[in-house]
């Protein structure tokens, strides 16, 4: 079969209910009718019956420089004809030694060691397993406690999702309890009645320290925090918060993993936001998604000079880092990464992020005028419409049905993919979006939020009142 001659939409689709998807709602096995994408060029996918529809979540967070750049393909092309795998074992290649060094020069300080895998899931569990590894060669085999937040998400491995705190996820799998523990969601817009963002953000702060001390600093090994919570609705944490948590973690030999897998490769504007935007070195960065921009999958979990010095180098030290997989640091996909990077460098996307990331967030403020929107959100690149029934309560707008998969629906006939989580719209566009094009995503996003908004006063499951049509919310 060609790329050209695929089977009509409908057989696709039959064939697509063969595919146990990501987070598959088990009644719907079966029975899904997804769209299919068929094609892609810059910000814009196609589905298979023609339509063309903006790509606001580009892809899943991972789309920087647009789809089908054909530089990206003759990378891959090359690669694959010059030398397809070698084990990453015993032997080296060109491509992920010179993107190991290439990403050492991009991280802060010196976070200069990479260890590659093939996704974000990947990236922090083997985090997560280095940091056992770790404090057990220094023999603090009791330092295993791991500190996560609600609301956060790692990946769904095994002991990455248990650090992942959105409760929804929670149910019908199992995790591990004995060690991993979770503390306050940053979400200012979601902060206690009465308490003011300053306060909040002391309060969070006191929370992390306090958990450090119930559990006992000699026992807690690791911090793990997305610099902004991504999929738990895209959180932007109070000021002035990522730099006294790290403070905390620093005064008590609690190791800080920054889970950059959204917020690196210029979604902020910066290639790490870590430090650039948040002002911390952490001893761990994990990454994924942006380096290949979705060309080929990839995850690294950059790790610092100091805590590698502390555990390598000395002949008499026997230990053996027995963690790895068949396609670490595979040469095709670190080839693609290299010319990822490459091209971001050369079009300056950076710059470019940090014009449009501000536009972006000036004009999706915008939409705090519709009734159902109770926050409006972001950073840079990233952005969130949360749905509430009433400006006044901020209680979600979910009930019986999600809002967030309506909106999109709507915005799917309107030329738009947003991505819907329960009562919120996420929007994290290509690197490469113009202020033009944003101008049509927030225009079709607002016209998606009135028709959905219609359908559940239509429907008798929200009505209007004097409350709800109230001011902007607040955060
Ligand atoms: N960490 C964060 C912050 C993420 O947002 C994700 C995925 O969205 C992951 C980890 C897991 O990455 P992957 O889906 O590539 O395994």
């Amino acid at each position: 079969m060609t790329l050209q001659n695929y089977p009509p939409t409908k057989e696709l689709q039959e064939k697509d209910n063969r595919f146990l998807h990501p987070w598959e709602l088990m009644s719907r096995v079966g029975h899904n009718e997804r769209t299919i994408i068929e094609r892609a060029e810059g910000v814009y996918v196609y589905d298979s019956e023609g339509n063309r529809l903006l790509d606001a979540p580009a892809g899943m967070w991972c789309q920087q420089i647009g789809h089908g750049r054909e530089e990206m393909a003759d990378a891959i092309h090359e690669q694959v004809m010059r030398m397809t795998y070698a084990s990453p074992w015993g032997l080296g290649t060109a491509p992920s030694a010179l993107l190991a060094a290439k990403l050492g020069e991009l991280t802060p300080g010196d976070l200069n060691e990479v260890y590659f895998s093939t996704g974000g899931s990947e990236a922090v569990d083997s985090a997560l397993r280095f940091v056992m590894f770790y404090f057990n060669n220094l023999g603090l085999t009791e330092k295993k406690h791991i500190i996560s937040r609600h609301k956060a998400y790692h990946g769904c491995t095994y002991l990455a999702s248990s650090c992942s705190g959105k409760e929804r996820d929670k149910s019908f799998f199992d995790f591990e309890t004995g060690f991993v523990h979770h503390i306050s969601d940053p979400n200012p817009y979601r902060r206690p009645a009465g308490m003011s963002v300053e306060e909040f953000c002391d309060f969070l702060v006191e929370e992390l320290e306090n958990k450090i001390k119930e559990l006992g600093p000699d026992k807690v090994a690791a911090f793990i925090a997305e610099p902004i919570l991504g999929a738990g609705g895209v959180i932007v944490p109070p000021e002035g918060y990522h730099r006294r948590t790290w403070e905390v973690c620093k005064s008590y030999d609690v190791l800080y993993i920054s889970d950059e897998v959204v917020t690196a490769f210029g979604r902020l504007g910066h290639w790490f936001a870590s430090k650039d935007v948040f002002d911390i070195e952490p001893d761990i960065i994990t990454t994924a998604k942006g380096i290949t921009s979705g060309y080929l999958p990839l995850g690294a979990t950059l790790i610092s000079d100091r805590l590698m010095r502390r555990i390598s180098g000395r002949k008499d030290n026997r230990a053996v880092f027995s963690c790895g997989y068949t396609y670490s640091g595979h040469p095709v996909v670190c080839a693609a990464a290299l010319k990822n990077i490459e091209i971001m460098e050369r079009e300056n996307l950076m710059a470019h992020a940090r014009e449009v990331g501000p536009y972006m967030q000036e004009r999706i403020r915008e939409l705090n005028d519709i009734a159902i929107v109770g926050d409006v959100r972001g950073k840079g690149l990233m952005a969130c419409v949360e749905c509430v029934i009433s400006k006044d309560s901020r209680d979600p707008l979910t009930m019986d049905y999600e809002i967030g998969s309506r909106i999109d629906a709507h915005c799917q006939a309107l030329g738009l993919l947003v991505r819907p989580i329960i009562n919120m719209c996420v929007m994290s566009p290509p690197l490469v979006i113009t202020k033009a094009e944003i101008d049509d995503m927030v225009g079709i996003l607002r016209q998606g939020i009135e028709r959905a908004m219609d359908d559940v006063e239509r429907e008798g499951l929200w009505r209007r009142t004097p409350q709800n049509i109230g001011g902007p919310g607040v955060a």
